[in-house]
């Protein structure tokens, strides 16, 4: 069973790294990816949690924007985390995110919400990336909504009022970030049309050119008929073929290991990194 791509409390999962380990490994994952929002700041304690028995993919997942401002999100695993340069993009990006929270918080509070910019850092854990989810669990804990989930569809999704991006790599430019520290990169839920505007199946040629390896079919965001698009999109360009639930603990209501990515398609994308990094014990 292998899931390669999951939360920590490191950036809006509820479970510490060492509590997501311990459950993938009782609930039988195989292989578990990390893929924590801007950051490596999970990789240690994961790594010291480890125990025979399971590999463990590190990466991250890089929030992008294209020049036609579409979210993208694009998961690099297996990657140096030494790299300086990647290293220097994630943290720009996780910089660029506390300028746009505090956007968020006016245009709020211009509404009669009132929160602030104090509360949501009160709602981050230390050392993890801040994102909506946090002033999502803000505007829980002031009264204002009864759940993230609530708060998402209520206040905080795409295309609200209240809605600001932040300043983000160009998905070309985060895969060639990722490729450069050695890793593989697996574009994240690109036909999930319910969380916004999506790219065309026209707009991955580019990427594919800029080294992209793979792209996540299956997942709960996207419907089937997406999945069956995208299904065809992949094969079309040869690209890796993945499955993942993007568990974040309490935070959504996704199951560890609800969707999967195959052995063999897992094989062929271990194989595209320049070296082997999957840490086991
Ligand atoms: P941000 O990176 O700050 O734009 O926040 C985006 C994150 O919010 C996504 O990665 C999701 O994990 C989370 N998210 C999006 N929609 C929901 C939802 N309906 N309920 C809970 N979390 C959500
Ligand atoms: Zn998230
Ligand atoms: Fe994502
Ligand atoms: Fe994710």
């Amino acid at each position: 069973m292998i899931d390669l791509h999951t939360h920590t409390n490191l950036s809006d999962g509820t479970d510490t790294p060492r509590e997501l380990i311990n459950l993938a490994m009782a609930q039988g994952i195989t292989t578990l990816g990390i893929s924590d929002h801007d950051t490596t700041s999970s990789w240690e304690e994961a790594t010291n949690a480890l125990r025979p028995g399971m590999d463990l993919v590190l990466g991250a997942e890089i929030s992008c924007l294209t020049e036609n401002e579409i979210s993208v999100h694009m998961l690099g695993l297996l990657f140096d985390s030494e790299n300086q340069a990647l290293q220097d993009l994630l943290e720009e990006s996780r910089d660029q995110r506390i300028p746009r929270l505090k956007k968020m918080v006016t245009l709020l509070n211009d509404a009669g919400i009132t929160v602030s910019i104090d509360d949501v850092h009160a709602a981050t854990p230390a050392g993890a990336t801040v994102g909506r989810p946090h002033l999502a669990d803000a505007l829980v804990a002031l009264g204002h909504v009864s759940s993230r989930g609530e708060a998402f569809t209520e206040l905080l999704h795409n295309d609200s009022p209240y809605y600001v991006s932040h300043i983000a790599p160009t998905p070309v430019t985060a895969i060639a970030a990722i490729k450069a520290a050695g890793g593989v990169a697996v574009i994240a839920h690109p036909f999930a049309s319910q969380r916004g505007k999506i790219l065309s199946a026209q707009d991955f040629a580019p990427l594919v050119a800029a080294g992209l390896n793979g792209i996540e079919v299956d997942h709960r965001d996207q419907s089937a008929s997406e999945r069956d698009n995208l299904r065809a999109v992949a094969r079309e360009l040869g690209m890796v073929i993945t499955g993942s639930s993007d568990y974040h603990g309490n935070g959504k209501i996704n199951r560890l290991g609800e969707h999967l990515t195959s052995p063999q398609e897992w094989e062929k994308l271990e194989a595209m990194a320049t070296a082997r990094r999957v840490v086991r014990k």
